[in-house]
């Protein structure tokens, strides 16, 4: 029962990620045309919280929209996004509805969580429109859609639910939906290896290295507590109720990368958020955002960004570039 309500409490950091982003949009950080359509509470965040989303969200894009340029073939994406513990992300929608989607995107969280982005999808009449197809006789092709066992099933897309503390679990779903692991593949961990102890986030990212010969793992996690902000931070996750595995030593930037090579990636890199949203956030979309809210704690905001990164590691011929989400 403990792991249960510990699962149960970390399902509910999609709810809180979700909300954070509804803020940002309905604030104008970004546009996101369908995560209404998923979020049912909203909440006006604090700016502090705003302009953090705001650069994990634009870092993620600018990677996967760089991921689509190198491998398109043609106007067609010729790669595939497989998100592991994707929670209610919207990327697909956004490349699906401006026609810049990759040959398949994969999505996999816990099973909750899949059967409520399922239902989500099966109860919006402009979601099932875009995951429709046009068969051969130009007939419409519905996805396959089961929210009782959270799984979607459409053309070039698929949602299953599996633990990711169980490699076996998530390479069955990559089976199941007909991923190419020949093909170049962008792998995200948007905030998820944080709830995942230090042996189950190896065994995974090593699965996920031998499985792909082609590809591109991107996490954006939580590092080094060893400061009161640091500490405020896991206190601040741990008080919604919500442990932290307390086995895990908490990561730095160094054991990142250290992480990334002794699970087989070859080449890998971090940079911490306050790097991304100075460095590689596109400067005119970081002097637009600024322009919203004001920030006055800029010493806060620079102590924060500091306990969050994004790290990388790349397998394989393919090359993604030096930094993914360079813009
Ligand atoms: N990636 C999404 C984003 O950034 O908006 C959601 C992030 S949310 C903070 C963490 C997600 O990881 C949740 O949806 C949670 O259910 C999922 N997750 C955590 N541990 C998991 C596990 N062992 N198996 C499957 N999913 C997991």
């Amino acid at each position: 029962p403990l792991r249960h309500d510990a699962d149960r409490c970390i399902q509910g950091t999609n709810d809180d990620a979700s909300i954070s982003k509804m803020s940002c949009v309905s604030l104008g950080y970004f546009q996101d045309d369908f995560i209404h359509l998923f979020v049912r509470r909203r909440t006006r965040r604090p700016p502090m919280i705003n302009r953090g989303y705001f650069a994990r969200v634009q870092a993620i894009r600018q990677a996967v929209d760089n991921f689509l340029e190198r491998t398109s073939r043609g106007g067609e994406g010729g790669g595939q996004i497989v998100s592991l513990g994707a929670g209610w992300d919207t990327n697909f929608f956004r490349l699906r509805s401006s026609s810049r989607e990759p040959a398949r995107y994969v999505e996999v969280d816990h099973r909750e969580v899949t059967c409520s982005k399922a239902r989500s999808m099966m109860k919006s009449p402009a979601l099932r429109d875009l995951l429709a197809d046009v068969g051969e006789d130009g007939a419409r092709e519905e996805a396959v859609i089961d929210a009782g066992a959270g799984t979607v099933r459409g053309r070039g897309y698929y949602l299953a639910p599996a633990d990711l503390r169980d490699p076996e679990s998530v390479r069955k779903v990559l089976d199941a939906s007909s991923v190419d692991y020949r093909e170049p593949t962008l792998i995200l961990l948007e905030c998820v290896v944080a709830y995942l102890d230090g042996k189950a986030t190896k065994d995974l990212l090593s699965m996920i290295a031998e499985s792909f010969g082609d590809c591109c793992v991107l996490i954006y996690d939580m590092i080094g507590p060893d400061d009161p902000f640091g500490q405020q931070l896991i206190f601040n996750v741990e008080s919604r109720g919500c442990p932290l595995p307390g086995i895990r030593s908490y990561p730095t930037k160094e054991s990142h990368v250290k992480l990334l090579s002794d699970c087989g990636f070859a080449r890998s890199g971090v940079h911490d958020m306050r790097e991304v949203y100075e460095k590689h956030v596109v400067a005119e979309e970081r002097k637009r955002t600024e322009r919203i809210e004001f920030l006055d704690e800029l010493e806060e905001w620079h102590l924060i960004m500091a306990h969050y990164c994004l790290s990388y590691g790349h397998n394989g011929v393919f090359e993604i570039g030096e930094c993914p989400f360079e813009a």
